[in-house]
């Protein structure tokens, strides 16, 4: 069980009006376990938030997960982080697994794993709680690092805003294998297949300012962890 799930959280989300699968729903999943691990793996999400003049906005960010609730976090001056806050906003997260080459371009596609998540964040007001969430950001994407950082400052907290989303209303929609044969286009003599993709972390470079030119084990042999 990841840091922070209730032990009551369903292993199921209920799927919603809004976040019932129209397009594809065979593709469509609502297992938390499958959604988490799409959460975790991905480190960045784009985050759609409604403007003050009421126009659509899509901002890209990283997020962490934290047991049922997504974190996200920002300059307290980014319009993102005041315009998320107590409002509804939709956050989808990425993972693009290949290029599906099909008989026909209209039957190319990708291979991905993705999340959609619908609803109000709350800002995590309580200094101590702002200050742990800012540690597990960087411990959840690094673990180790904070031991090797000084503590933030009560400047820094202040300057940062914390948001936690609930993971309460979310789908993941998930498209695999190869790409969907026609069989009245059997005549093509066309190459079809899956061109894999994959994200890798490369060998560390050690700043010019590092003031250690040993590299922490948490750097070299960097893994994205599993919560
Ligand atoms: C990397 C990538 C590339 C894609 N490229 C295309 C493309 O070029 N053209 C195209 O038409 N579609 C593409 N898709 C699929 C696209 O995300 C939508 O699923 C699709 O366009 C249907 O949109 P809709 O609003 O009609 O879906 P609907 O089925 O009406 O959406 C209803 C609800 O289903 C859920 N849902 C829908 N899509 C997703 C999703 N991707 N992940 C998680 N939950 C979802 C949401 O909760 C949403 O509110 C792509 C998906 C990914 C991940």
């Amino acid at each position: 069980m990841g840091v922070g799930v209730n032990e009551h959280t369903p292993s199921e989300i209920q799927p919603s009006n809004q976040t019932t699968l129209k397009r594809h729903p065979e593709r469509g999943h609502f297992d938390r376990a499958l959604i988490n691990s799409i959460l975790d793996e991905a480190i960045v999400s784009h985050v759609g938030i409604t403007a003050n003049d009421g126009s659509a906005v899509v901002i890209p960010t990283l997020h962490v997960r934290r047991g049922d609730e997504l974190l996200l976090h920002g300059s307290a001056a980014s319009r993102l982080l005041r315009s998320a806050q107590a409002s509804q906003i939709c956050v989808t997260i990425t993972i693009v697994d290949g290029l599906v080459l099909a008989q026909t371009a209209f039957h190319h596609s990708l291979n991905y794993r993705s999340v959609v998540i619908f609803g109000t964040p709350k800002k995590v007001t309580d200094l101590q709680e702002a200050d742990a969430a800012l540690n597990y950001f960087v411990d959840g994407l690094i673990p180790g690092r904070m031991a090797d950082m000084r503590p933030n400052t009560e400047k820094e907290i202040r300057a940062t805003t914390v948001l936690s989303l609930p993971i309460s209303e979310a789908s993941a929609k998930v498209r695999t294998g190869p790409p969907s044969h026609d069989p009245n286009e059997e005549t093509s003599e066309t190459w079809t297949g899956v061109i894999p993709i994959t994200t890798r972390y490369g060998h560390p470079k050690t700043s010019n300012h590092s003031n250690s030119h040993l590299l922490p084990d948490y750097a070299s042999n960097y893994e994205r962890p599993t919560p």
